[in-house]
């Protein structure tokens, strides 16, 4: 047996964040990519301290260092090290999920809409003509190394579940480190630096909460209230700790 849920939708991230990021660069964002973030500096100190630019390394290896009004953090589990040494210590950590791609064969023997296995902790999605099954969570530091017992088993239940659907002989392996936070609640909002803040720690529902989030951080660095209730981080003299979380929380 199983349940269904008619609003349930599944895609492909990948295309989205593509399209999503086609759009934004239409609007006039400008993207460095291959450039690693590798410290952020200050100034000031206290109630007083803001950050006062961005070191970066870019894919030649020539350093930079980028200022700006105000900083988002949004690195998901390497957000701890980046902001370990200003003081600021969040409780991510990094959880590797695995995804494993087929072609398919018959799209008759194929699912339509996305599948949840709860034995098995897995997913299954239909991207066009190939299916795609996700689920696993390792916890082994920041490394995004595949282990093969781990792509096994994915491919073990999927030609259980569907024997005829695909080419289980040819899978794409795909890993990635989901930033965990204990509650799976992401850190939104300030920080104790009058121009940083944090969008970060979304766990096992990046995706889901990725435009959400995206709307709550403009809102809060452009000094608006964000529409929905939710417990947003706050610099310390709003609140009773550093990164307290203000207001009630989401659950
Ligand atoms: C197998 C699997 C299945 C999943 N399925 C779903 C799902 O169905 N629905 C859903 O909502 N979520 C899902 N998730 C969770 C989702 O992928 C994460 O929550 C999401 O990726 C977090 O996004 P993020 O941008 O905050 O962090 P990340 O995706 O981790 O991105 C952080 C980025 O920062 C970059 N970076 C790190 N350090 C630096 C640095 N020093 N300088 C420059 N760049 C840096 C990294 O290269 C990376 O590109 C899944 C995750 C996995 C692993």
């Amino acid at each position: 047996g199983g349940d269904f849920t008619a609003t349930d939708e599944s895609g492909d991230v990948c295309k989205f964040a593509k399209g999503l990021a086609d759009k934004a660069a239409e609007a006039g964002v400008n993207f460095l990519f291959n450039t690693g973030i590798t410290r952020l500096l200050t100034t000031g100190a206290g109630d007083s301290a803001t950050i006062s630019g961005v070191e970066i390394i870019n894919a030649e290896g020539r350093h930079q260092v980028l200022h700006a009004d105000a900083f988002v953090v949004a690195l998901g589990s390497f957000s701890v090290p980046l902001l370990k040494p200003l003081g600021i210590d969040l409780m991510i950590y990094p959880g590797k999920g695995y995804s494993a791609t087929y072609r398919i064969l018959d799209p008759d023997a194929a699912p339509s809409v996305s599948l949840t296995d709860d034995a098995c902790k897995l997913v299954v999605s239909r991207l066009g003509d190939r299916l795609r099954v996700a689920g696993t969570c390792e916890f082994n530091g920041y490394t995004r190394e595949l282990n093969p017992t781990r792509c096994d088993i994915l491919t073990r239940r999927m030609r259980d579940l569907f024997p005829q659907a695909c080419d289980y002989d040819n899978p794409e392996y795909w890993s990635g480190l989901r930033p965990l936070t204990p509650s799976n609640v992401p850190y939104i909002g300030e920080t104790k630096f009058g121009n940083l803040f944090l969008n970060t720690g979304h766990g096992t529902l990046g995706w889901t909460m990725g435009c959400g989030s995206g709307r709550a951080i403009a809102d809060i660095v452009s000094g608006r209230k964000p529409e929905v209730d939710f417990a947003f981080t706050a610099r310390p003299h709003r609140a009773s700790a550093p990164l307290a979380r203000a207001g009630k929380s989401a659950g």
